[in-house]
């Protein structure tokens, strides 16, 4: 093949900010307001909190950041997030990971209330959708990558499809989506034996394990749909910035491929975008009086 097409997260995230920013608008929204945590100074950290604050800067979501030192004892982390859990004027609470070693990424993802919880982490949150029970938070990453398959196949029933990485953040998610809209989902992880052959299997790969090069132009048939979840610093020689590779060896894989999503500009703009729409959802799940099901994007 060799002209595989480019499947722009940044033209598809931009699409959805209008529709939302249109919905918005002719709905009179104008209090929706994210919360964001954001402990000690962890670089990649900042920039994407900063992107997630100018994306609801530019649909009309009102934001905050919380920067809280590197520091804080995980009672006062609890503590600042119950007191935005009780804060009527906050509809999204969001903590920002990776989180200093001293404190439990899990009692945090507990403590937010799961109407507020717009990272979908809560286990009230991954209960419900699991269980294919509507009225949850989602996680957005999946939601992004789902998007960006049905650009190039609005139907998956029945087709092949490898998940790369089993996270409760992404992989994990993204087979329970893929699953819902009737693909054959292979889950692969770390342990993984055979992963050449389930690649060369597969209709869709979505690869979210954070391992530069790991799928490979021999490793995919022709025609595969590849979405590159994986985000990974590769140091360049002297003089030189480190770049921003995915999981996939994209000038290999697009030879072979019907459609691949890039790193940067594939997956990461849908990320935020999803944030924005599970904020929301979270501010319509809060006051009966908009129906989420009424946005359509
Ligand atoms: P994680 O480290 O929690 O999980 C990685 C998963 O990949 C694990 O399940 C592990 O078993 C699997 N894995 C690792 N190496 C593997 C290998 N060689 N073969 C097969 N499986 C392997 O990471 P995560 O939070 O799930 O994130 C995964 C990647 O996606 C990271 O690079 C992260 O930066 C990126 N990410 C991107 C976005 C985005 O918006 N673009 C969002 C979240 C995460």
């Amino acid at each position: 093949m060799g002209d595989a097409f480019i499947i722009d997260g940044c033209h598809y995230a931009g699409e959805i900010e209008r529709k939302l920013k249109d919905f918005l608008n002719s709905h009179k929204i104008e209090t929706l307001r994210l919360d964001v945590i954001l402990v000690g100074d962890h670089k990649p950290s900042e920039i994407y909190v900063r992107r997630k604050s100018e994306a609801c800067h530019r649909v009309g979501i009102q934001v905050e950041t919380h920067k809280l030192p590197e520091t804080i004892q995980e009672q006062q982390l609890l503590e600042h997030i119950e007191r935005l859990n009780k804060a009527s004027e906050t509809n999204g609470i969001l903590v920002q990971l990776p989180l200093p070693a001293h404190i439990s990424k899990q009692k945090v993802q507990m403590a937010i209330e799961p109407l507020k919880d717009v990272d979908g982490f809560h286990v009230e949150n991954i209960g419900k959708h699991v269980s294919e029970m509507k009225d949850g938070l989602f996680p957005c990453t999946p939601q992004g990558c789902l998007y960006l398959i049905n650009q190039i196949y609005p139907d998956i029933s029945g087709m092949d499809a490898l998940v790369i990485g089993r996270s409760l953040v992404v992989g994990m998610p993204m087979s329970h989506t893929l699953l819902q809209a009737d693909a054959t989902v292979t889950t692969a992880h770390i342990k993984t034996k055979n992963l050449s052959d389930l690649c060369k299997r597969a209709d869709i790969i979505v690869s979210a394990a954070g391992h530069p090069n790991l799928v490979r132009g021999k490793d995919v048939k022709e025609g595969v749909v590849v979405i590159d979840v994986g985000i990974n610093r590769v140091e360049a020689p002297d003089n030189m910035k480190a770049k921003i590779t995915g999981d996939v060896n994209f000038e290999e894989v697009s030879q072979k491929a019907k459609a691949i999503s890039p790193v940067p500009g594939g997956v990461g703009p849908m990320t935020i975008a999803f944030l924005l729409v599970n904020c929301l959802k979270a501010y319509c799940l809060q006051h009966g009086d908009v129906d989420f099901d009424d946005f359509k994007f």
